[in-house]
């Protein structure tokens, strides 16, 4: 499994249900990370740093109103996509009314395909290369979904880690990563890298898009890591 696939944080206290959830979501690609309740989710936020929470509005102790508004008041938390889910469509509207932030809402019971498609819908704003669209910076093309990538129409030779360092950048040109974040996201959470290799494969990323020429995109942050432009 490759390592930047978006991870979804499914919150859902009845068990049949995140089960069938988490199921299609890892059938579909996603990694997937569960709570059952308010609760864990927020502890599971802190831990698995998801890309989209799917999250159920009827939960016991903290509602899912509740978690949705302290996520939306965190600055580390707050831009993460989160798809509320409702049993019926007047909850719904209250849930509109209150203004929690949630990006979307579905109502129960939901088609499975439907929910993939608004998890699809989210990500495809949050982490394009991630489902498969096509991201450009400067004259540097990515095709997430043909795994090409150009640049001035030159097709450039990348490795797999390459690849996958330059997606990263490309998702949030300007954005510093520190190497253990880098590390976490092209390498996976559960593997032990040295941070320096980190710094090897920026090297021979640095590299690749020279081959034809043309000036190095990335810059090195002093004491930070590394940024796009
Ligand atoms: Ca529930």
């Amino acid at each position: 499994m490759a390592a930047d696939q978006p991870t979804v944080l499914v919150v859902e206290d009845e068990q049949a249900q995140r089960e069938v959830l988490s199921y299609n979501l890892e059938a579909e690609g996603f990694r997937v990370a569960q709570a059952e309740n308010g609760e864990e989710a927020l502890i599971k936020v802190d831990e698995d740093s998801p890309d989209i929470i799917v999250l159920d509005w009827m939960l016991p102790n903290v509602s899912g109103i509740e978690v949705c508004r302290q996520l939306k008041t965190r600055n580390e938390t707050r831009n993460v996509p989160v798809i509320m889910l409702s049993a019926r469509s007047e909850e719904v509207d209250r849930v509109r009314g209150l203004e929690t932030g949630a990006d979307d809402y579905v109502v129960k019971p939901y088609s499975v395909m439907e929910l993939m498609a608004r998890v699809r819908a989210q990500l495809r704003r949050t982490r394009p290369a991630a489902v498969g669209q096509r991201l450009q910076y400067d004259d540097i093309v990515l095709d997430a979904e043909t795994h090409k990538v150009t640049r001035g129409d030159a097709p450039l030779k990348l490795g797999p880690t390459e690849f996958r360092l330059l997606s990263t950048f490309m998702e949030k040109p300007g954005r510093v990563w520190t190497r253990e974040q880098l590390l976490d996201r092209v390498w996976g959470r559960d593997i032990y890298v040295d941070t320096r290799t980190v710094d090897v494969h920026i090297g021979r990323l640095r590299k690749a898009l020279c081959q034809h020429g043309g000036d190095d995109p990335l810059r090195t942050v002093r004491g930070a890591g590394y940024a796009l432009g």
